[in-house]
């Protein structure tokens, strides 16, 4: 039996050990993965050694410090500065980061030429690093100016509310944190609707609740992807860097949306 876990805090919401327990149920495999709430960062080298573990998947707060901690870090991981996913290989780890991956073959065959990302904040940086790299022409629009300058590091175009100017857009994402506990929209109602005039459709990177931004592009008969779809997809390419289970893609995928639904 491999043991693999996710580490972070809080980690008693996370749908991680469902989705990859799923897995292993349906292919009959005595692999298990739990969750381990840690107080710092530099306690994953610690767990991983203590618990034996195969692999685990790094959560908020710690994935810039796991980052900074892993031995080799491979991939897109390297220009994103977080990793969320950790080989543990006789006492080396080794990082991976799946979400922005995870995003982007979520979006399926349907990918955007022009997208708009609402937020500037680590997942933002994520996902405007992975379009960079996929051709995608990418807008950054955050309520402060603080946070753009990076962006334009990386060819991305970058305004804060006061200074955008609405232009077509095939994809509008929401990686702001606006409406994951409270029922705030991440734009002022007039520049979302000038926006929404503009999009094909929409992407919410929250999952677990409906917000006020899936809810107004819904009202609108705009397309909507949740965050559910991040969450799988990310957790599929997980399981390939830990187990590579004999299934496709799409296979595991479903297998995951009906545990994450369930
Ligand atoms: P950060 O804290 O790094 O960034 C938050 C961003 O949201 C900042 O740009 C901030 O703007 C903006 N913001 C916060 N509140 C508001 C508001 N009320 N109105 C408008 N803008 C606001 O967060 P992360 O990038 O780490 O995470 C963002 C979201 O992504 C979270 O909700 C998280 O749960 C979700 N997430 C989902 C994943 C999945 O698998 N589905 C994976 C990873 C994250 P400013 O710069 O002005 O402060």
């Amino acid at each position: 039996m491999r043991l693999f876990g996710v580490v972070g805090n809080p980690v008693a919401h996370s749908r991680s050990p469902l989705l990859h327990n799923a897995l292993f149920r349906y292919l009959g495999w005595s692999d298990r993965y739990v969750r381990f709430q840690l107080e710092h960062g530099q306690e994953i080298k610690e767990v991983c050694s203590r618990y034996k573990l195969s692999g685990v998947n790094v959560t908020v707060p710690f994935k810039e410090e796991a980052y900074a901690l892993c031995d080799r870090v491979e991939g897109i991981a390297v220009d994103i500065g977080a990793v969320n996913t950790i080989l543990c290989n006789n006492g080396e780890l080794i990082g991976y980061n799946t979400d922005a991956p995870g995003f982007w073959a979520s979006l399926g065959e349907d990918k955007p030429r022009r997208a708009l990302l609402l937020g500037a904040g680590g997942t933002a940086r994520a996902l405007a690093l992975m379009m960079r790299q996929e051709g995608v022409e990418v807008t950054v629009l955050n309520r402060s100016a603080k946070r753009l300058d990076y962006f334009r590091t990386i060819g991305v175009d970058a305004y804060d509310w006061d200074s955008f100017v609405v232009s077509r857009f095939d994809l509008v994402v929401n990686t702001t944190s606006a409406g994951l506990v409270d029922d705030e929209l991440p734009l002022p109602q007039p520049l979302l609707t000038n926006v929404f005039d503009h999009v094909g459709r929409g992407y919410e990177v929250i999952y677990g609740k409906e917000t006020p931004f899936m809810a107004s592009l819904k009202a609108r008969g705009i397309p909507v992807v949740d965050g559910a779809s991040m969450l799988v997809w990310q957790a599929v390419l997980a399981q390939h860097l830990f187990t590579n289970p004999p299934l496709s893609n799409n296979e595991i995928a479903q297998l995951m949306f009906q545990a994450v639904i369930l």
